[in-house]
């Protein structure tokens, strides 16, 4: 037996298992498991990506001083007070390697993004859930939650895999519960698919507080997940503190290059948006129609209940039989669930016809 011992509490993570990618002995027509932009990158990111090749031999911008600029501009924000990261997973581990140690607590909500525990448990920390309502984040229960050893509150919004949101007010009365030594941050993945009028990122709350911090990514609406680019926004005092942990050029020079570009494609971003906003409904509707439970989402996915777990299984087969790649999403406590980003219209048409067929075959 070997004499090393990782530091306590890393033997305790379950390894975060990604969606699947491909089919054993199958074509896939669809992969919907991972929440990927429908219509793919903007073809000006494809672009500028093949450009970046002739300067692979450079290091990139450590200071991601123009990504940073682009980002400011586009989203109306301050670029020193943003922090960009090797995806927003990055930003959200060096978060928490940041404010929270061995003895700490880190506060979530049940069926809340799985790396919230992974990133406590890295450092020695302790994750805790609150229970969820209604599959959703519930504000008293969190705030019931906190103890002297919270350190941080995750909240993701919209959450992952369930589609839920909480509302801007809501927000805030959490904020307002929390002692000012808690970090509040605010992973606003999805943001940029939310079109709810009481939906707020977290930009207004990060300005008006010392204390919170939202984190974004390229992984979703912006269709570059491949290149791993994700960002925040905070106070001055916690940029201060990431430009001391992070990497010296924890971005690669093709996400930067590309990030650029994908920001300057609005019309992409438009277009992405529109057919989220069209297909989810219709994903959605049809789903009930067939007698299967959609939860109301904001993201680019759904998650749908089956009743069981056994079915839930079965449908899972079903769809990979037909080529199609749901996510399983037992790890998050929901067996009786699949979740399924929302594709092209072929996309979730496949599906439709697919799970149309499942439910007629008394599945
Ligand atoms: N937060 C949430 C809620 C997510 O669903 C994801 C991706 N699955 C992430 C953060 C991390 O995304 P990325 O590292 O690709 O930016």
């Amino acid at each position: 037996m070997s004499a090393l011992t990782p530091r306590p509490g890393i033997m305790k993570i379950a390894p975060y298992v990604p969606g699947k990618d491909s089919i054993d002995g199958k074509e896939t027509i669809a992969k919907l498991s991972s929440n990927e932009g429908a219509l793919g990158p903007s073809p000006k990111a494809m672009e500028a990506y093949a450009k970046a090749a002739s300067e692979l031999h450079r290091y990139p911008d450590g200071d991601t001083s123009k990504l940073r600029k682009a980002i400011g501009r586009h989203y109306g924000l301050d670029p020193a007070r943003i922090v960009c990261g090797a995806g927003s997973d990055e930003i959200l581990n060096l978060l928490v390697r940041a404010y929270c140690g061995p003895g700490d607590e880190l506060l979530y909500s049940q069926y809340g993004f799985l790396m919230y525990a992974i990133n406590a448990l890295g450092v020695g920390a302790t994750p805790v859930a609150a229970p969820a309502k209604d599959y959703g984040s519930d504000i008293d229960a969190l705030l019931a939650a906190v103890t002297e050893r919270t350190r941080i509150v995750c909240l993701a919004n919209p959450n992952n895999p369930t589609g839920t949101y909480v509302t801007k007010d809501d927000v805030r009365r959490l904020h307002a519960g929390l002692p000012k030594n808690v970090l509040l941050i605010i992973d606003a993945a999805y943001a940029e698919y939310v079109s709810k009028n009481d939906y707020e990122s977290g930009v207004e709350l990060v300005d008006q507080a010392e204390n919170v911090v939202m984190t974004r990514t390229f992984s979703k609406i912006y269709g570059l997940g491949g290149l791993r680019l994700g960002w925040m926004y905070g106070p001055a005092g916690i940029v201060d503190v990431m430009s001391r942990l992070r990497q010296p050029f924890n971005v690669n020079l093709a996400a930067q290059i590309a990030g650029i570009a994908a920001l300057e494609d609005i019309a992409h971003t438009d277009a992405s948006r529109t057919n989220n906003d069209i297909w989810l409904p219709w994903l959605s509707d049809e789903l009930k129609k067939l007698g299967l439970a959609p939860l109301p989402s904001v993201g680019n996915f759904v998650l749908v209940g089956f009743g069981s777990k056994e079915r839930a299984m079965a449908a899972n087969d079903w769809l990979m039989n037909d080529g199609l790649i749901p996510r399983l999403v037992a790890g998050y406590g929901l067996p009786e669930h699949l979740r399924i980003t929302v594709g092209t219209e072929t996309e979730v048409k496949a599906v439709q016809a697919s799970l149309a067929r499942f439910v007629a075959a008394k599945k």
